[in-house]
């Protein structure tokens, strides 16, 4: 990737039209030529301006003169035995500061494929029980670098329409292997609002990405202000990282909590728009061993949740070198959720995939793992 060269990806219409303005697109053609671009980069998926077959030769060269448009730099893919795949993905230095690297995940399941997505490089949060929280945050990612992660992913697993198809073709839907998308990688996307936002509009775009608001979900580890601007500004699915239900442990779990206690969190859950029995809140509840995974603490969430249309994501503890927390037992586990069932509180316990290639949520890396390069 040329470093020195402007991204176009990730821009919005506006702000491509102004680059094309910029090197010379009259102003009568600039409309046409951002839907010629746009669809050659996220339905097409190409990274090449000479693919760009209806642009004509003077302006593909300007194009490639100034801009880039090719998808992050694998350094590593790594394929896990029940099917999940990881990339370790190098974006170049922005500014003063380094080359950064961060994790994308796949995970199919039999009804759909989910992405797992990074908004920053490390967490400017320190959550007592996620790896990441244990490194220093680095940088926010740019919104190029976001989709980015959902370009390549489609690139590497051939979810893109590419050349073949007669030009105009509308991407199918069904069939693709990237059937959702979790804002739940590394990050606190909240406090990478712009970016994540610009990144998602485009993903959501129908002559975008074109994903379902319903197949998008921000995870979030509570920042209140983010959660109102995201219901109206994004309006995808939200899913919280709750873990506690009193404000004394989610103060040690979650230490945002100190800013935002449960109270503001859960009165920013019950006024988000559009919620239903069918567009439900997820809370994420990592279960950790004789901290939060007693009878209490059910019958507590079970009140915390009273009135919000709310799933709950049971996380087994993905445990870490170095800390302290373990994962509850598989009974406690089960006896939590079944508890939840019983009070009318959907619990899946969400099966850890991907584990022989560390994988799983919370294991995610900003630095080079040290496993051997793929190929
Ligand atoms: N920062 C955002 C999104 C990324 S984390 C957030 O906190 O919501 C995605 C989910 O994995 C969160 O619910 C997080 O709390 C959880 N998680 C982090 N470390 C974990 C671990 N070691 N085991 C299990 N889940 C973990
Ligand atoms: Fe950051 Fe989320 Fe990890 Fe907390 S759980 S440290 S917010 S990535």
């Amino acid at each position: 990737m040329d470093e020195q060269k402007k991204r176009l990806i990730g821009l919005s219409r506006t702000q491509l039209k102004e680059e094309l303005q910029a090197i010379g697109v009259p102003e009568n053609q600039a409309k046409m030529r951002v839907h010629q671009i746009w669809h050659w980069l996220y339905v097409r998926g190409v990274t090449d301006f000479d693919e760009m077959l209806n642009l004509g030769k003077e302006l593909r060269a300007k194009l490639e003169q100034f801009y880039s448009i090719t998808h992050p730099e694998i350094v590593e893919e790594q394929v896990s035995k029940d099917g999940t795949r990881k990339w370790l993905l190098r974006f170049p230095a922005r500014g003063a500061g380094a080359p950064v690297e961060i994790e994308t995940v796949y995970i199919p399941e039999t009804d759909r494929g989910t992405l797992c997505v990074s908004s920053q490089v490390g967490c400017s949060l320190t959550c007592t029980f996620c790896h990441t929280g244990t490194q220093k945050m680095v940088r926010n990612l740019q919104a190029d670098e976001i989709l980015g992660q959902i370009m390549l992913a489609r690139h590497r697993l051939s979810d893109f329409v590419g050349m073949d198809p007669v030009p105009g073709m509308i991407a199918p839907l069904e069939g693709r292997k990237i059937s959702n998308i979790v804002m739940m990688g590394m990050g606190e996307p909240l406090f990478n609002f712009e970016n994540v936002k610009s990144a998602l509009l485009i993903a959501l775009d129908g002559d975008g990405l074109c994903f379902s608001r319903r197949r998008i979900t921000l995870s979030t580890s509570g920042v209140v202000p983010g959660i109102y601007r995201t219901g109206e500004e994004i309006k995808v699915m939200l899913a919280i990282s709750l873990h506690a239900t009193r404000d004394e442990l989610r103060d040690e779990l979650v230490p945002i909590n100190g800013k935002y206690p449960l109270e503001k969190l859960m009165a920013a859950c019950r006024d988000y728009p559009g919620l239903s029995n069918a567009r439900r809140i997820t809370f994420e509840y990592v279960m950790l061993k004789g901290v939060n995974d007693s009878l209490r603490d059910g019958r507590e969430l079970v009140e915390l949740l009273d009135g919000i249309p709310a799933k709950i994501n049971l996380i087994p503890f993905n445990p870490w070198p170095g800390t302290e927390y373990e994962c509850s037992d598989w009974k406690t586990i089960e006896k939590f959720a079944g508890y939840l069932n019983s009070k009318g509180l959907p619990a899946p316990i969400r099966t850890p995939r991907g584990r022989d290639i560390l994988a799983a949520c919370g294991q995610l890396k900003s630095e080079t793992q040290k496993l051997t390069k793929a190929n």
